[in-house]
């Protein structure tokens, strides 16, 4: 008899596959799993079209084409004045495949890994599979602010790998310059590797630039920062995503990306290269676009009675369902909206792990164009005056 793993034996499908798959049956509006349904980027599938018939299809270098590895080294130094060369970026299949890549490379059997929970669901599991012990520290709402004094209390002499999200997703809240400065500061003292989920770098609304951990005095040569194309384009089904590390951390980490994915669709690398390489203002009119989208939805619930909770990035916008006026918890929620008003959404207690998780908050994904979160909107709002006390 195969046996599986413990790990993937105790686990159901991801929150994200499983609302989708209702939301594909049902035929539901989908503003659960994080995706737009019209990508601003005619620009990259016109280069990946062009790369497909004119460039190589076979196996490009493992790390990464030269040209997208440049093109990302050029992108963080102009947006985020990033001085990083070649040597130290890794092409992968999309930031999971980069973050278990990270995770296989640096957890070692007994190693304690602090995670910040809401997390994505993919941490923790992948932190078990390589034999560490999660320990997690709630942020809670309505301000998801980084609880320092557990963060230091919570380390011991285990403690190997901090994983942290920023912006982080599904809140769309960001780290204060003081929390990053405490955490990089903990990092330091504790010797322990940072790895730093940073896909949302791209989609903040708050006109602040994003700040890696990984710029912090001292962290250069322990933090690991992970992005994604399929974030800072909304191309999510093209899974090219990447990390960026000192040049003999990242060495390593390609020795374990050879092994997962080994390369990623050079044509699709191509046109990611192009696209890293258009003008400040195309990804201003972008982030404009998806602003926009975000008011919308915003204004929208909140004209319904629903309690929206501020933010500053991501893709998502939360609701608080008791300051909603609504007696259910999340999980019932999400299963009651996609079922009776065909809206699917996610239950942001499904990222949580043990005892403590908030059970009122609620995530929508608001990528989607006015038509769509018009009808959403429509939706939902029925649905609470059915439902409000
Ligand atoms: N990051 C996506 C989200 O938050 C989910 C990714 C996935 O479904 N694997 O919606």
């Amino acid at each position: 008899m195969p046996i599986l793993h413990p790990v993937y034996a105790a686990m159901g499908t991801t929150v994200f596959e499983e609302m989708s798959g209702l939301a594909r049956q049902l035929g539901a509006i989908n503003l659960g799993q994080g995706f737009p349904d019209d990508p601003r980027a005619p620009e990259l599938i016109e280069a990946a079209a062009r790369a497909l018939a004119e460039r190589s299809n076979q196996y490009p270098p493992a790390a990464g084409l030269p040209e997208l590895r440049d093109a990302i080294c050029a992108f963080y130094a102009r947006r985020q004045g990033l001085d990083l060369s070649r040597e130290q970026v890794v092409v992968t299949s999309g930031a999971t495949e980069a973050i278990a890549a990270c995770v296989l490379g640096l957890v070692q059997p007994g190693d304690e890994v602090i995670l910040f929970q809401p997390a994505y669901d993919a941490y923790a599991p992948l932190v078990r599979r390589a034999g560490g012990v999660p320990v997690s520290l709630s942020l809670l709402p309505p301000l998801w602010r980084y609880p320092c004094d557990g963060l230091r209390a919570a380390i011991t002499p285990r403690t190997r790998v901090l994983m942290l999200n920023d912006p982080l997703n599904p809140a769309g809240s960001v780290a204060s310059e003081a929390e990053l400065a405490e955490i990089a500061a903990v990092c330091i003292e504790h010797d322990i590797t940072a790895i730093c989920d940073e896909v949302w770098e791209e989609v903040r609304f708050d006109g602040v630039a994003h700040r890696s951990l990984m710029t912090f005095p001292g962290m250069a040569g322990r933090a690991v920062k992970i992005g994604s194309a399929g974030k800072v384009f909304g191309l999510t089904g093209w899974k090219v995503g990447w990390l960026a590390a000192s040049a003999a951390l990242a060495g390593g980490l390609a020795r374990v990306h050879q092994f997962l994915t080994f390369t990623t669709p050079p044509p699709l690398q191509w046109a990611v290269a192009e696209g890293l390489a258009l003008p400040d203002g195309w990804f201003a009119a972008r982030n404009a676009g998806w602003a926009a989208s975000r008011q919308r939805l915003r204004v929208g619930l909140e004209a319904a009675g629903y309690a929206v909770l501020d933010n500053a990035a991501t893709w998502f916008v939360c609701i608080d369902l008791a300051a909603s006026g609504l007696d259910m918890d999340d999980r019932s929620f999400s299963e009651a909206a996609i079922r009776k008003a065909g809206v699917a959404t996610i239950p942001v207690s499904a990222l949580w792990e043990g005892a403590g998780a908030p059970r009122q908050i609620v995530r929508l994904c608001f990528t989607k164009s006015d038509v769509v979160l018009d009808e959403a909107i429509a939706r939902l709002t029925a649905f609470r005056t059915d439902r409000a006390a």
